[in-house]
């Protein structure tokens, strides 16, 4: 056995090994799958993905209140079908781009539970959005915030925005998803007095209407205090804006980063638990400071998506060398997961056509790349492996496939939807043609 089913189950409740020593994912046999549909494959389980929706949407009514709302961060995964879900779900969306509202407007999302992000918003995104009616924009930059009035007055509306202010946490996650310290690229700082400025330029923009604040402080935090020291910073600028200029805010989003088990070290998470307790936080802060309690929104991408998916590829090679280094080679790699390369990620990995095989052989993935650094994984122990098995890596439901490129023409993979109601193409496998849709 590789990993025990109680590993399995911790990292993903609905993963089992079943009769035939299969990896199983809610009960669909991964074998069969890969065989069915080829690899390299995404294999997306819509129970788990509408079970973690409906944590955030009722933790949140049931402890922020009924007009709390989370948002899917879009980044993490994006697709018509998943926009489809979590509308169906009652969540609303963060996008960082066009081409995720694009997506989102095709999928037919309720716009006005729609949050677009980014630090370079252009004229041409802004008015793209304004034309389809998009809820808010979260305000970056002095620019933006005048680009977005002036595109609003020519098309004769007002629109609402939050500003994005950095709150000076650092989380003590990697560094490279850091985003709420003071030198951070994203917002303005209260430290520095940039975001008093932020607010009084907002107050005084004619198309723009001020709904309140957003901080992100970072992802794959597993503990409740920094977003409870975040939320007393904001809850602070609040009763300072009130004091200064007699705002009132309406809405304060706390930003996304629930952490995710990526594997059997990564800390346990209780995510009803977490947000009881920062809800217990900031509800008895806003009343210390005798701010009225603002509607709450949050951010969570990864923890919402993460564990509904597991990638299947099929083994093609097993390289030896003497005892130094052994490879296995599978038909996949950094273009549909860079995470590794990029951040020398964590995962979990086994052989799920012998997933009740002990693992002796110790190696490391490689993808099919022309690229030394294309690897998913590092020192991992496997049965020994041969050409022609299935190897899955589980918890790839986040910053996969949002991330996967075409490098060294690759199609990128089709994502399989299962549940209990049966299983479905939900984002096709690219073909060749497509790779040279776009060259003239
Ligand atoms: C990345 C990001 C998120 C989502 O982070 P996760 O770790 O995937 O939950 C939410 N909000 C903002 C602004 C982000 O940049």
């Amino acid at each position: 056995m590789q990993k025990t089913k109680e590993v399995i189950k911790m990292l993903y409740s609905n993963l089992t090994v079943n009769a035939q020593g299969h990896l199983a994912i809610a009960g669909y046999d991964t074998v069969e799958l890969a065989k069915k549909y080829g690899t390299a494959l995404f294999v997306l389980d819509e129970d788990k993905l509408r079970e973690n929706c409906a944590v955030y949407v009722n933790s949140m009514k049931k402890y922020f209140g009924e007009d709390a709302l989370p948002l899917f961060a879009s980044k993490a995964l994006c697709f018509t079908g998943l926009y489809r879900l979590i509308a169906e779900c009652g969540m609303g969306t963060d996008i960082v781009s066009a081409g995720e509202l694009y997506t989102a407007i095709k999928a037919g999302f309720p716009l006005e539970k729609a949050f677009f992000h980014g630090n370079n918003k252009t004229d041409a995104d802004i008015e793209y959005a304004i034309e389809n009616g998009l809820g808010y924009f979260v305000v970056d930059n002095e620019e933006e915030l005048a680009a977005i009035s002036e595109i609003a007055g020519e098309h004769g509306t007002m629109q609402k925005i939050l500003l994005r202010i950095t709150p000076g946490i650092d989380p003590h996650t990697h560094k490279a998803v850091v985003t709420g310290s003071v030198d951070s690229k994203f917002g303005s700082a209260i430290e520095t007095g940039r975001a008093y400025e932020m607010v009084e330029m907002a107050l005084a923009s004619k198309n723009i209407v001020l709904e309140g604040f957003h901080c992100h402080i970072g992802s794959q935090i597993f503990e409740c205090e920094p977003f409870c020291d975040a939320a007393d910073i904001m809850l602070g600028f609040i009763a300072d804006v009130k004091e200064k200029y007699g705002f009132n805010t309406k809405i304060l989003n706390l930003g996304g980063g629930f952490g995710v088990r990526y594997t059997e070290n990564d800390p346990q998470i209780d995510i009803e638990a977490n947000i009881r307790e920062v809800a217990a936080h900031v509800k008895a802060r806003a009343e210390e400071l005798s701010v009225a309690m603002p509607k709450i929104l949050m951010e969570p991408g990864r923890s919402i998506v993460a564990n509904t998916c597991i990638t299947l590829y099929t083994v093609g090679s097993v390289k030896e060398i003497g005892d130094i280094k052994n490879y296995v080679s599978v038909d996949g790699g950094m273009p549909d997961n860079p995470r590794y390369a990029l951040y020398g990620s964590a995962y979990t990995i086994m052989l799920a056509n012998r997933a009740a095989e002990a693992a002796s052989f110790k190696c490391s993935i490689a993808g099919r790349c022309c690229e030394s650094g294309d690897l998913l994984q590092e020192d991992v122990m496997l049965p020994r492996p041969k050409r022609g098995d299935i190897l899955a890596v589980l918890v790839t439901g986040a910053y996969n496939y949002s991330m996967a490129s075409n490098y060294n023409r690759l199609p990128r993979p089709a994502i399989v939807m299962v549940s209990t109601k049966g299983e479905k193409v939900a984002v096709k496998r690219e073909t060749f043609a497509d790779l040279c849709l776009c060259d003239e």
